[in-house]
């Protein structure tokens, strides 16, 4: 007998399935709005001129690649803080956050998970319904039961906020509390500031943890802008955490370059946490790896590479917000009826379409047009070229 007899087959990832059945198809018009990725108006996934520009001068100066700290790249680790907290903000002045360089975003989340698990070892996790399918699996993977607070509301096509607010109110005091700082994936709908506040004023009442999913920082309203919900929180006196991806907004996402950051309620505290994070990331890799770090550093903290992302950055955001108008133009001329113009409330990648799961199957197989079962299409994925077909094809499956 093998000892791998008894070995079962996991289920195919749902998103990595739907690739594999798009590059498999033969329909010369298809267009894959399922993943999460963003591509330019020519449907090329972009190399941004800043990258590029920190990575030409990273190679007129070779520099030999020795083990990074456990932590990641210092002058990486103090750029995340700026952007996550603001570079003068009180927080990091005061040395309260301890940040460390992580494998993607997933790799923030690994590792803050991993070390709730020894702060709060009984602690139940809550996710949004729905959520980022490997927010579940990664808390249960770390050890934790996994439960979910109301989100979306189908009927109205809105947030549920009733629904979140008192399912937070009556979660048991220390869960945590996966939240999506901003660009909620995968519905597309985030709550107001004055509705932060009243998730803050929950969670402080009822002692949770906030855990801050910032996937898109940059992608829903500008860099600041989509922050401003962190420094909410730090003001609120809480110990939060946030898991920050570059993998979108600097489009590196083969690079797995992503942070976490613990706010702790003083220096001393802050120091003690970072060491047990070191201890997470020493018996799961050791050290990150050192490009993706290093150009996000030298990027981050070069004035003009800065602007010159920002830049870039906002082409991309403004893109996106194109494309939702045009999905809801294109889709009134192309003779649906309904009302569609909620896609231009959502905000980030994704929209939440609406469409069933029959509607979506239709889609893939009689258009080539590819979202999720959940009716969730990636509205980065639209340019000038496809988004009359992806209208055309939408309205003959309504
Ligand atoms: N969190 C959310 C909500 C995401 O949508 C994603 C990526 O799709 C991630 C985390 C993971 O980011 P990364 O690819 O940097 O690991």
């Amino acid at each position: 007998m093998s000892l791998f007899s008894a070995v079962e087959m996991a289920p195919r990832d749902p998103i990595l399935g739907l690739n594999e059945q798009f590059a498999a198809d033969t329909n010369p018009s298809k267009v894959n709005l399922g993943v999460g990725v963003y591509f330019d108006d020519n449907g090329k996934l972009p190399l941004l001129q800043c990258v590029q520009a920190a990575e030409k001068a990273m190679m007129d100066k070779p520099a030999a690649r020795g083990y990074l700290p456990i932590d990641g790249i210092v002058a990486y680790d103090n750029a995340v803080k700026a952007l996550v907290f603001g570079a003068d903000s009180d927080v990091v002045k005061s040395g309260r956050v301890s940040t460390v360089q992580a494998i993607g975003g997933t790799g923030g989340l690994k590792i803050g998970a991993d070390f709730l698990k020894k702060v709060s070892p009984g602690a139940t996790v809550l996710i949004s319904d729905p959520s980022w399918e490997n927010h579940r699996a990664i808390f249960q993977n770390a050890g934790f039961e996994v439960g979910s607070y109301r989100y979306y509301d189908a009927a109205t096509r809105s947030v549920n906020f009733e629904g979140m607010l008192a399912d937070l109110n009556a979660a048991a005091p220390g869960t945590i509390v996966v939240l999506h700082a901003c660009c909620h994936n995968p519905t597309g709908y985030d709550i107001t500031a004055a509705q932060w506040d009243q998730v803050i004023a929950a969670v402080k009442a009822k002692n949770l943890t906030a855990f801050l999913d910032m996937a898109y920082q940059g992608f829903g309203h500008g860099i600041a802008e989509d922050g401003a919900v962190i420094g909410k929180f730090v003001a609120a006196g809480l110990n939060i955490f946030v898991s920050t991806s570059f993998s979108k907004s600097f489009s590196l996402y083969g690079e797995r370059v992503g942070a976490l950051s613990v706010v702790a309620s003083d220096k001393d505290e802050a120091a003690r946490v970072l060491s047990q994070l070191k201890i997470v990331i020493r018996t799961n890799y050791s050290n990150p790896p050192t490009h993706g770090g290093a150009v996000v550093a030298a990027v981050l903290n070069n004035p003009e590479l800065r602007a010159l992302w920002e830049k870039e950055l906002g082409e991309m955001r403004v893109r996106i917000k194109e494309m939702r108008q045009k999905l809801v133009d294109g889709l009134r001329a192309a003779g649906v009826q309904q009302d569609m113009s909620f896609i231009t409330t959502q905000i980030g990648m994704f929209s939440y379409s609406g469409l069933s799961k029959d509607q979506m199957v239709r889609l893939r197989n009689e258009f080539g047009v590819y979202g999720t079962d959940t009716g969730r299409m990636c509205v980065a994925a639209l340019n000038s070229k496809n988004i009359d077909y992806v209208c055309q094809a939408i309205a003959k499956v309504f």
